[in-house]
């Protein structure tokens, strides 16, 4: 095949232009092209009134090394990156290894593990994913929540009610390899080849049955509504783990664990402290979700370009630097997506966003942080999580203490004056919102911060400012406030311990928490 690089098509015409623009760069007729393979796409919006889809393809034609000798080394053969493969197999060990936790860094480390011969056994505090779903939307219906079963516990972990972006800052040869097992359980294909690849809660919803299926098959033992409570340690070494389960509780003896709690297991971070597992406070952020109608971003992104109907719902990627030292930026960007409840605490309210594969929701949700570090909240290992809570707790307060979220539109929130209600952005959290001053809920450095950034933020994308975008509060789970120290993959302090993931503050998204819990298991396997 030969390779194509930086295929310009225009917005207009749609992504499927892209055959005619490999013909007419080939020089050849377009029946000539026996098939095309999309190996990149991403959308070039600098010039708004010339929107172009840029693509990489490998084309097939008839003849190719006639062609290529004809064409002077201008075009090159296609050649395939050498994929990743785990690198370990035939392993039968004494004791069964243990992963803890059925986020991507758990599935992952369980599925290399599993189909090395050595299937674990998986204990996830949280329910199946098909109980998980009704758990989650009777929490966003009434309110009641379930503290095992929520947007942060349960099979598939955090990323489950999410907009299952997978995009991350890692360059790693295991992103590929991911995203290849991805498909094979049910994503989409254009995972494969877009600059901004994204699953959609739904779509991840049936994977993770797959490749539940998968893992059974394999012979691993999945055990649910299971919570990791104490670890034996003898000699500096892992002996068995204290388990809560749905019939009680018990000890599992166990040598080798892989660790992926997330990071929002607050009970267990608490008892590795006390099992003398060192661990350590880590920067992370906190803030809010803000919400603009969709229309409204893509025409700020795209111009005119947005009413032709070719071009995907779009998002943003913002940072601001206030002189004070706390960096604002957005994160998670859910266009068309849904702010979600995302408690796993009575009396503590959290606030995440969530969409669709198709992503055609009314409105585009994104996380707007203000870093955070040591300095502001402590220098204890568990100081981080106790500032979130506080956080937490301010937002159901002045939520009205039944999970409703305080809200404030921006406008208001720039002048410093209550909202009484919504404008032309109708907040879609659920169980629904109350709107207030939200300089009376969160920290005063941290509302500085916003509203400096938010109009400066403005200048890049017009109407990100706009008077009646809804601001909902509190985001703190944006990332893991604590960090379990680890040397090539086994924790410092007790032999037989692999933390992994985010909870394990080495990772940051699914990409990456997946990633790292490759890398557990190779750990795992290298001291079986
Ligand atoms: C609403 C929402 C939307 C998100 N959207 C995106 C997105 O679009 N793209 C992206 O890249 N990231 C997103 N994230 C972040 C992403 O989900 C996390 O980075 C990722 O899931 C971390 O993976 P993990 O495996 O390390 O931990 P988790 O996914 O948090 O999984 C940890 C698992 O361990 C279990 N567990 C915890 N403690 C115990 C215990 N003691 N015993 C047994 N089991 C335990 C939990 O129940 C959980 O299932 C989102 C997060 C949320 C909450």
């Amino acid at each position: 095949m030969i390779e194509l690089k930086n295929l310009h098509v225009p917005a207009a015409e749609g992504p499927e232009g892209v055959t005619a623009a490999a013909a007419w760069a080939l020089g050849i007729p377009r029946n000539e092209i026996k098939s095309l393979v999309i190996l990149r796409r991403s959308i070039d919006a600098r010039r708004k009134n010339a929107v172009i889809f840029v693509f990489s393809v490998a084309v097939e034609i008839d003849d190719e090394a006639k062609f290529l000798k004809k064409k002077r080394g201008r075009f090159t053969r296609y050649t395939p990156v050498k994929p990743y493969r785990f690198p370990y197999s035939f392993l039968s060990p004494e004791t069964r290894p243990v992963v803890v936790g059925m986020g991507p860094a758990g599935l992952f480390a369980a599925l290399c593990l599993a189909e090395a011969g050595a299937p674990p056994v998986i204990i996830e505090r949280g329910q199946p994913v098909e109980q998980r779903v009704m758990d989650v939307e009777r929490f966003w219906e009434t309110g009641r929540l379930d503290t095992a079963s929520n947007v942060q516990f349960g099979e598939g972990g955090a990323g489950t009610f999410s907009d299952g972006k997978l995009t991350s800052g890692i360059s790693d040869l295991r992103t590929t390899y991911v995203l290849k097992r991805f498909m094979e359980f049910g994503a989409p294909e254009s995972i494969s080849y877009l600059a901004k690849p994204h699953i959609g809660t739904d779509r991840l919803r049936t994977m993770l049955i797959s490749m539940r299926q998968h893992l059974t098959d394999l012979g691993c033992d999945i055990r649910f509504g299971a919570r990791l409570t104490d670890i034996e340690i003898e000699n500096g070494c892992v002996k068995a783990l204290v388990i809560d389960g749905e019939d009680g509780t018990y000890t599992f003896p166990a040598e080798h664990i892989v660790l992926a709690p997330g990071n929002s297991a607050r009970d267990t971070f608490e008892m590795l402290e006390i099992r003398g597992v060192k661990l350590s406070p880590k920067n992370f952020s906190v803030g809010v979700r803000i919400e603009h109608l969709q229309s409204a971003i893509d025409g700020a992104n795209y111009g005119e370009a947005a009413t032709l109907g070719t071009l995907p719902a779009s998002d943003y990627k913002l940072a601001v630097h206030p002189e004070d030292g706390h960096s604002v930026y957005t994160f998670c960007v859910c266009p068309g997506g849904q702010v979600v409840a995302a408690a796993s605490e009575e009396g503590h309210l959290v606030t995440n966003g969530m969409s669709y594969y198709a992503r055609d929701g009314e409105n585009c949700n994104g996380g707007l942080l203000v870093s955070v570090s040591p300095e502001d909240f402590g220098h204890g290992a568990l100081d981080g999580i106790a500032f979130q809570r506080r956080l937490e707790e301010a937002a159901f307060k002045h939520g009205g203490g039944d999970f409703r979220a305080p809200a404030q539109l921006v406008g208001d929130f720039l002048a410093k004056t209550p909202s009484t209600g919504p404008g032309s952005v109708l907040p879609t959290y659920k169980p629904g919102v109350t709107f207030c001053n939200l300089w009376d809920v969160l920290p005063d450095f941290v509302c500085r911060a916003l509203a400096e950034a938010i109009p400066e933020m403005d200048r890049k994308i017009r109407g990100f400012a706009h008077p009646d975008a809804v601001l909902t509060a509190v985001e703190t789970r944006s990332s893991c406030p604590v960090r379990i120290e680890r040397t090539e993959g086994q924790s410092v302090s007790v032999k037989g311990l692999y933390p992994a993931g985010e909870g394990a503050g080495y990772a940051g998204g699914i990409m990456s928490a997946a990633v790292d819990g490759i890398r557990a298991a190779e750990a795992l396997c290298a001291h079986l």
